[in-house]
């Protein structure tokens, strides 16, 4: 059983890079994943003296923007408050929710401070945070975090896919295939006390232990793209900026709200509309296929990601927006340069330590939420302190599966719900503001039902 690291358990490893703590000699650990949840453990554990090496897939250093707003949640925004040495603000603050009608008129309003973030301005503060990576995202108020001898070592590998990983006793070996310059392939492997998977929702790691979990399709998909502030009508900025804008309809639901613009500039005119545009679309159907068929003809699997689409399936979308859009949400699809789309999909690994607490799936790895939860970042944010605390000995390992599988279940499952709701079912709006209001509460705060703890013990 993997306990709290006190002593000597890295003794005679390949690489103790001298990361102590005290007398303490601390575990190296292989982060599978160099996305926000690779990173987020990344950042924590070097900070609490653990030596990481990180390898992401990705065949270039780093990863490509996703052009997307993130709604931040509280443990987002505690993640950045514990961890992040840059100094640079995370979020542009929304200070109301609004709900239109098709008209575009607002038929509700109510007074709700969130915090936006977007995917790149998250990732390259963690970079800066992890391994040291400089960019433009530093500038006005940022900084290269300082180097602390108390630091765990950190490694950055890309261009690394993990195929497998083997239980040799204490240790773990974790093998992967690198691709070379020419385009070979070399197999490579390395050991390691422990493994964090963050390979996100469709995890090779969690599939090695769970070959029956599949990730499933909920029937609908959500369209996404991005506005510059300036390139918006005033009828539109009125109602999108640092509001947080919704509007529902039978199949449809559209939230569109202000994030950082280019290189994480917050200033007022600089910044980013973003829109989230969720639309049903039946399994085999014409018009899944035709949305799915990429401008290279490939059919992708789950996501077309930005300058991807097919010219015919964007007039198709665009066509759907006017018809069934308010005029403000119908203008962002149309003026959108780098939409994508994203099938829905619903996914749950049953527990979160295998191979003897070797190995830890961690974010969407353990489950991936369906987006109106905006809680996918929270997760792995979570999950990331909480690790840190458990290898301390801070928290019990009973405490740590317990508060990680109860917010994976619990969060899981209301997605759901809400998601279905939102989508198949043709409800009051005074149900989706509810819906909406249940799903920004707190980790801390919710309430998760029984269930939700079933079978822990044994895990
Ligand atoms: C466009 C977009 C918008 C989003 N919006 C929101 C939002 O509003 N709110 C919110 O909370 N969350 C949002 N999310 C989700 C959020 O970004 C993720 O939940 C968060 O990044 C945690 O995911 P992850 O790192 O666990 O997995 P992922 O982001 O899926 O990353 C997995 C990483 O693992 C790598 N990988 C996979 N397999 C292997 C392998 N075998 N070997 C090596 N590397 C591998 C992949 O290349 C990838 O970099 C959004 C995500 C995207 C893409």
């Amino acid at each position: 059983m993997m306990m709290a690291y006190s002593s000597g358990v890295a003794n005679g490893l390949p690489h103790t890079n001298g990361a102590t703590n005290g007398e303490k000699t601390k575990p190296d650990i292989v982060i599978v994943g160099g996305s926000l949840g690779g990173l987020f453990a990344g950042t924590a554990l070097k900070h609490h003296g653990y030596n990481t090496t990180l390898l992401e897939r990705t065949p270039e250093n780093l990863l490509h923007n996703q052009g997307a707003g993130i709604v931040a949640g509280g443990d987002t925004i505690e993640f950045f408050k514990r961890y992040d040495r840059t100094g640079k603000p995370v979020a542009v603050p929304s200070y109301k929710r609004i709900y239109l009608d098709q008209e575009g008129n607002v038929i509700h309003e109510e007074i709700n401070r969130q915090n936006m973030t977007s995917w790149d301005l998250c990732y390259y503060l963690l970079r800066a945070n992890y391994d040291r990576v400089d960019s433009p995202y530093l500038a006005d108020g940022g900084k290269l975090p300082e180097v602390r001898p108390t630091d765990g070592n950190v490694t950055y590998r890309y261009g690394c896919t993990v195929t497998n990983i083997k239980d040799e006793g204490a240790r773990v070996r974790v093998a992967f295939k690198r691709k070379q310059k020419d385009g070979s392939e070399v197999f490579d492997s390395i050991i390691a006390d422990m493994v964090v998977a963050a390979d996100g929702p469709s995890s090779t790691i969690r599939a090695m232990f769970e070959p029956d979990i599949k990730r499933t399709y909920a029937g609908y998909c959500v369209i996404r793209g991005t506005v510059p502030e300036k390139a918006a009508t005033p009828k539109a900025l009125e109602v999108f900026r640092e509001r947080f804008c919704f509007f529902h309809a039978p199949g449809i639901q559209n939230l569109t709200y202000t994030i950082a613009g280019e290189h994480g500039n917050t200033d007022p005119g600089h910044r980013l509309l973003n829109f989230v545009w969720y639309a049903n679309f039946p399994e085999a159907s014409p018009e899944l296929e035709t949305l799915m068929t990429d401008k290279d003809g490939r059919r992708r699997h789950i996501t077309i990601p930005p300058g991807m689409i097919a010219r015919e399936a964007w007039e198709m979308v665009k066509k759907m927006g006017h018809a069934r859009l308010p005029p403000q949400m119908a203008e962002m699809a149309e003026k959108t340069t780098a939409p994508f789309v994203q099938c829905i999909t619903d996914v749950i690994a049953p527990k979160n330590l295998y191979m003897g607490d070797k190995v830890v799936l961690i974010g969407d790895a353990l489950a991936g939420f369906r987006p109106h939860t905006v809680a996918s970042t929270s997760q792995a944010a979570f999950d990331s302190m909480i690790l840190a605390e458990w290898l301390d000995g801070k928290v019990s390992r009973t405490e740590f599966v317990r508060q990680t599988m109860q917010f994976a279940r619990g969060i899981q499952r209301m997605g759901v719900e809400i998601g279905n709701r939102s989508q198949f079912e043709s409800l009051p709006m005074e149900e989706y503001i509810k819906d909406r209001n249940y799903a920004s509460i707190k980790r801390e705060d919710r309430e998760y039902p029984e269930w939700t703890l079933e079978g822990l013990d044994e895990v």
